[in-house]
């Protein structure tokens, strides 16, 4: 069987990185795929998203990496997934995650959302308290892959260096 993992990405944090391994070992396959969404300004542009998860995931077998647009279960049918794969850090997220799972289900019946709980460890973190931290300088190492670290502080560093402090 083998399983998508949809998401936004932006950035990837150990979180997500945790449920594409437990992913791995519970399918034949795993494709991770980042949601063009044209309702959301990302952080980072698709690419560098898209090469963010190449490197995190580079030594798992078994794992594609893609983006798509539209409907999840278009993209779904079309690489031959069974599972759309979600993960839960809390209630909060339940009810969303409950609606999207009760839409695609009446979208096409066939396909089962199957939800993972969080990594204890990883349940504080999203990728909007990571972008948090970074801009104000915190150390997100422990919250993110290296690669991922290293952007966020070139992509902050940056930011700040063109903010005008002097006026
Ligand atoms: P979306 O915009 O589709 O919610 P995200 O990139 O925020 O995309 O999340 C993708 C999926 O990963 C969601 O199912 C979300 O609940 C899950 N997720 C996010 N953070 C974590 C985490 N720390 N641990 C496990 N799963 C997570």
């Amino acid at each position: 069987m083998r399983a998508l993992y949809p998401g936004s990405f932006d950035p990837l944090t150990l979180g997500h990185l945790d449920l594409i391994e437990r992913g791995v070992r519970l399918f034949d396959g795993v494709t991770v795929a980042v949601l063009q969404n044209p309702g959301k300004q990302p952080c980072f542009p698709l690419e560098r998203r898209l090469a963010q998860i190449r490197a995190a995931t580079a030594h798992l077998q078994r794992v594609e990496v893609a983006s798509f647009d539209g409907l999840t279960v278009t993209f779904a049918q079309r690489c031959g997934a069974d599972v759309i794969l979600r993960g839960l850090r809390a209630l909060s997220d339940f009810e969303y995650e409950l609606q999207i799972a009760h839409t695609n289900h009446s979208l096409a019946p066939r396909l089962e959302t199957l939800f993972l709980a969080t990594a204890v460890g990883y349940s504080f973190l999203s990728s909007s308290v990571v972008k948090e931290v970074a801009r104000f300088g915190g150390d997100v190492s422990h919250m993110v892959p290296r690669g991922v670290a290293q952007d966020l502080q070139r992509l902050f560093n940056r930011a700040s260096a063109s903010t005008p402090h002097d006026v």
